[in-house]
């Protein structure tokens, strides 16, 4: 009974409605043991400079980053470079292994690697993907592909009938119903028992946790936060809430701010402040689940670091003024943020794979 979690005075009213993120006292928030879900969520190309300004954008003292009681660092890099890309980054924490950069949830020899979304599926646990990307991008689909290179995107979607998963939110349609080989992989998905839809209609998904579900939000890769996406929040909350339903066990949810990398990577601040703002809000939802829940551990990091970001001083001295010294990933150290049960485990520097094995020993007594 999740109810015997919540402190009576959890939640203070606060008198400024709409501030909900200050009403609440993360610290005082009565946790179980262990946990029993856990969400996942990576800024992709998302590192310190990232988070400085995503926290200074968002006002100091109203971030949702600055809600975690345990932080550490992780060391980015793959198993053949310093600098890692989204494909190994990612298969690091899916599988707890260091691939070569390009690789989906593969070892150097080409052998598959299995993923926590995968074993914890086959455990009964329920599992989601919600993403700003397409499904057949590096970091979604090293939690459910297995591919010698993040560029098979036809391959990556036909994984997607081979590895059960609950919920899918997230762009990418057209690599499941248009595609060179003229199979239609939605209708194959709906054979297999999913809800398959298309948009934003959240209210025509199977809720109660009752059957699997894809939604689709956009053909290929979604636009951007500034151009006005801004589905993420919410279906970070919709798959915690479906999630939570479906199983009796726990639910592993994999959550990523897809396109704080491609800001990154085009050097272009105020994309980066849009992404910022919008996965700030993401983590927001996710917490705010969390301290409902008592059982769920909610850890934040990102892959890797993009675009060489640094924080200097502008024109406006009370704004962040980021500037560019890549256009590449770079091997800064990535931070980890962790809140729940087991969230002290991420203090600490280590490898990017540990994430993974900190991620199992928080859930062992649970499988
Ligand atoms: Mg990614
Ligand atoms: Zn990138």
């Amino acid at each position: 009974m999740k109810l015997r979690f919540l402190l009576p005075l959890l939640v203070i009213i606060s008198a400024c409605a709409g501030n909900r993120q200050q009403s609440i006292d993360y610290k005082q928030v009565k946790l179980a043991d262990r946990p029993k879900n856990i969400i996942l969520m990576i800024g992709d190309g998302m590192a310190m400079s990232q988070i400085s300004a995503g926290i200074y954008w968002k006002g100091v003292g109203h971030s949702a980053f600055e809600h975690f009681p345990y932080v550490g660092f992780h060391k980015s890099y793959s198993c053949d470079n310093l600098v890692t890309d989204s494909a190994a980054g990612a298969t690091a924490f899916s599988c707890g292994e260091r691939t070569e950069n390009n690789r989906i949830a593969t070892l150097p020899d080409n052998r598959p690697c299995r993923t926590i979304l995968e074993s914890l599926e086959a455990k009964g646990w329920a599992t989601g993907i919600v993403v700003t990307c397409s499904a057949t991008h590096a970091t979604p689909a090293s939690f459910i592909a297995h591919q010698e290179l993040r560029a098979f995107s036809e391959e990556i979607a036909l994984d997607y009938l081979d590895t059960p998963f609950d919920c899918y939110i997230g762009g990418g349609k057209g690599y499941f119903n248009q595609r060179p080989d003229k199979r239609n992989l939605l209708d194959s998905l709906r054979k297999r028992g999913y809800v398959v839809h298309t948009g934003f209609n959240f209210n025509s998904l199977p809720l109660d946790g009752s059957k699997p579900f894809a939604l689709f939000t956009y053909d290929r890769e979604p636009p951007t936060a500034s151009a006005g996406r801004k589905y993420l929040p919410k279906a970070t909350s919709v798959a915690c809430n479906f999630l939570d339903k479906r199983s009796e066990k726990g639910f592993f949810l994999m959550v990523e701010g897809s396109q704080i990398d491609w800001a990154g990577h085009a050097n272009d601040r105020n994309w980066l402040r849009a992404e910022m703002l919008d996965f700030d809000k993401t983590v927001q939802a996710a917490l705010d689940f969390a301290a409902r829940d008592g059982e769920t551990l909610v850890i934040v990091t990102g892959d890797h670091e993009c675009g060489g970001a640094a924080l200097t001083k502008g024109e406006n001295k009370r704004e962040p003024h980021v500037k560019f010294t890549s256009r590449l990933h770079t091997g800064a150290m990535v931070p980890v943020l962790a809140f729940g049960p087991g969230a002290e485990k991420f203090s600490g520097i280590y490898d990017n794979k540990a994430i993974f094995l900190k991620m199992q020993e928080a859930l062992i007594s649970q499988q």
